[in-house]
Parts: C-alpha cells; sequence; structure tokens
C-alpha cells in the first residue's frame, strides 16, 4: 500500500502581499515519492515543475532544505545559493523565463540512513532580473519507503558494471520530460527514473574486446564491430516472476532512435524490449534486446530466471548494454519508475567479494549473478 500526498501546490507571491494573483507555482514529482536504501544511505528521486507565470524572467537565487522528524522536530537544515554554496541545478538552470516552467533536479538527494525523512520543506528564492523584486515559495514533501513487492535477481550474469544507474548525475534521472516535444507527445512523467544500464566487462572494466583506446572520446572510438562488445548477444534473465506484457524483437542493432517512432510506438526508444507484468503493480522493463532475440509471447507465464533474450543494441542505444527497470506500468507516457533491490548477487570490490542477500545497485557497481538455487 502506498496511498499518500506527496506533494502540494505552492504559490509564490510578492514578499508579505498575499492578495497577488500566483506568480511561480512548484510541484514535486513523480506524485509518490520514496526513499531508496542503500549501503550509502538513503536516496531521494524526485524533480520539481517550477513555472513562471509571470510576464518578466526571474533568476533562481536559492533554494533551501529543512528536514523534519516525527515530531515535527528540526533535524536537518541545508540550502544551495548563486553565491556561497552554489551547485549545479542554480548555474545550469539558474532562470526561468516568462510564463513557461522548467524542470529543477532535487539537489538533496543522498542522506546518512539516520536521518528521519519525515517531511522535507523545501523554500525556493527568487528575483526579477533587476533584483528589485524578490519572491519566495515553499513546497513540503514526504517520501515514504518503498519496499519492492516482487522477488527480484539481476537480469545478467557475470562481471557487470552499471554504467549508469539512477544517482543524482545518472541521463536517466535528467530526462527532461518537460520539454516541448515530450509535452506534446503527451509524455507525463519521467519513465526511466530508477533506470539502469547493465553492461558485461573484462578485469579492466572495459565493455568491449582488444586493445584499450586512448581516444578520450569513448564514444567516437567505439568498436565498429557488435561483436567486439561483450555484452551482445549475453542472455537476458527474467529478473522475477510473471507475464509477458509487451515484446518488441523486430528492430535493427543500429544504435539509431527516430522520435518519430514514438508515435507509433510510445516505448520505441528503446528499440526492442520485452515487459513482465508482476501482476502486483510492478512490471520488469527489459530495453535495448537484440533483434529477434525473445524467446517468448505476450500472454506467456515466465518464471524468475527463466531466459527471455539476449542483449542487443537497438534504439536509443550507444552500444550494447540492458537498460533494466521496475516500473509501475507497462507503458512509458504515464509510468514511473519504482526502486529496485536485488536478491544474490555479489559486489566484486577489488580482491574482495561481498554476498548480498538483497540490496541496491547503482552507477559504478561492479556485481555478479549469483545462482540463488531457484530455477
Ligand atoms: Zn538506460
Amino acid at each position: 500500500m502506498f496511498f499518500l500526498f506527496s506533494f502540494f501546490l505552492a504559490f509564490l507571491l510578492p514578499n508579505g502581499d498575499n492578495n497577488q494573483a500566483a506568480v511561480v507555482t512548484v510541484v514535486a514529482k513523480p506524485a509518490n515519492i520514496y526513499i531508496e536504501r542503500s549501503d550509502a544511505g538513503q536516496h531521494l528521486n524526485f524533480d520539481f515543475i517550477l513555472k513562471n507565470q509571470s510576464d518578466e524572467k526571474l533568476i533562481i537565487n536559492k533554494v533551501e532544505l529543512s528536514v523534519y522528524d516525527e515530531a515535527g522536530k528540526l533535524a536537518r537544515r541545508e540550502f544551495y545559493d548563486e553565491y556561497g554554496r552554489n551547485s549545479l541545478e542554480l548555474t545550469a538552470t539558474p532562470k526561468i523565463e516568462k510564463q513557461s516552467q522548467t524542470i529543477f533536479y532535487n539537489p538533496f538527494h543522498t542522506f546518512a540512513a539516520d536521518v528521519p525523512l519525515k517531511k522535507l520543506h523545501y523554500e525556493f528564492s527568487f528575483s526579477s532580473e533587476d533584483r528589485k523584486r524578490y519572491f519566495k515559495t515553499e513546497i513540503d514533501v514526504a517520501p515514504l519507503f518503498y519496499e519492492t513487492k516482487t522477488d527480484l535477481i539481476l537480469p545478467v550474469r557475470g562481471r557487470v558494471l552499471i554504467w549508469d544507474g539512477h544517482d543524482y548525475n545518472s541521463h536517466h534521472r535528467r530526462f527532461d520530460y518537460t520539454q516541448e516535444n515530450f509535452v506534446k507527445s503527451g509524455y507525463k512523467t519521467n519513465f526511466q527514473r530508477y533506470g539502469y544500464d547493465f553492461v558485461i566487462v573484462d578485469e579492466q572494466g572495459l565493455n568491449y574486446k582488444g586493445e584499450r583506446r586512448v581516444n578520450d572520446d569513448w564514444y567516437q572510438a567505439r568498436p565498429d564491430k557488435m561483436e567486439d562488445y561483450y555484452s551482445f548477444g549475453a542472455p537476458v534473465y527474467a529478473a522475477g516472476a510473471g507475464r509477458v506484457a509487451f515484446v518488441q524483437d523486430g528492430k535493427a542493432d543500429d544504435r539509431k532512435f527516430n522520435p518519430a517512432d514514438l508515435a507509433a510506438d510510445e516505448r520505441a526508444y528503446a528499440g526492442n524490449y520485452i515487459v513482465i507484468d508482476h501482476l502486483n503493480g510492478e512490471f520488469s522493463w527489459f530495453g535495448h534486446i537484440k533483434q529477434g532475440s525473445s524467446r517468448v509471447k505476450v500472454g506467456q507465464t515466465v518464471k524468475q530466471g527463466d531466459v527471455i533474450a539476449a542483449i542487443g543494441a537497438a534504439g536509443s542505444s550507444l552500444f550494447p548494454h540492458l537498460h533494466y527497470e521496475l516500473r509501475n506500468g507497462g507503458g512509458a507516457k504515464e509510468v514511473e519508475g519504482l526502486p529496485s533491490y536485488f536478491t544474490n548477487f555479489k559486489r566484486l570490490l577489488g580482491s574482495r567479494t561481498v554476498n548480498v542477500k538483497k540490496g541496491q545497485v547503482d552507477t559504478g557497481d561492479i556485481v555478479d549473478w549469483q545462482d540463488s538455487g531457484k530455477k
């Protein structure tokens, strides 16, 4: 169960004047905000949509966070501002154009395990460009722990690098669904908020065979042959049991994505994919599977650990990899990612290997699938 109202509309008013019409509104997205646990602590993964309804451009001067516990006592307070304590969000998006909206990625995203995150109070400060008018807006967020319902194992075996996951800087988290072309196409959420790009690597962490390229521009220096990538053709395993909801494996492994394809298929950015419905509100997403590799059909029941496809590189894919994600729906337009925890895997920490009964993985982790004995 996870009913909650974790966001509130707030109105930005000129200082001290409550009779003015709303100038800027702030909304926290998604509607359900979750705390994800890891060895490093607690992680929040949500954004703010700031909408400037005024006829002047506004500068975002500051964002401040106050954290309160169950008793309403202050547990933590921190801020970013445009002067002494800057953040990427205040340098990359310092202004909101008149009559427009912007996404503002929550810069307070990771907390120690013992910080009580009952209520998070955010205060935004803005000014006009000439610094003559100052404004504030506030919003409260009440995140909840999310317990993954489905028993999940990692969907790829071998030495696997989480090339990009869903940490604060990951490209999955920073998908800007407020861009006009996505809004026009009906995308209302970040469907890849909790995504992982799984890549099979060697002892050096490289994802391709042969000599290490000296060119720092890894994308230009990439091998041209798909077979040179360790991931290409590697089996994809059902992370959890369920029923196959969607299958597409007809697209070439050409690492190309045409946004026009989204008109016919809202999942087309993945090129080829399989979606498994876990029949509990959770869906597993397997993106960029190899052309013609699906071993399953829509409606078919699968067991955890079944081989369902092979890794490919169709769609919006720089090189062969598996995009895996747990989501709350099988589509993309109004679907959100969910935190996922995997059972029975190994963390490869240099000469040390740590067995994990149940845990989270994220960008930069090197892991291996440990046979759980379940078939
Ligand atoms: Zn991905």
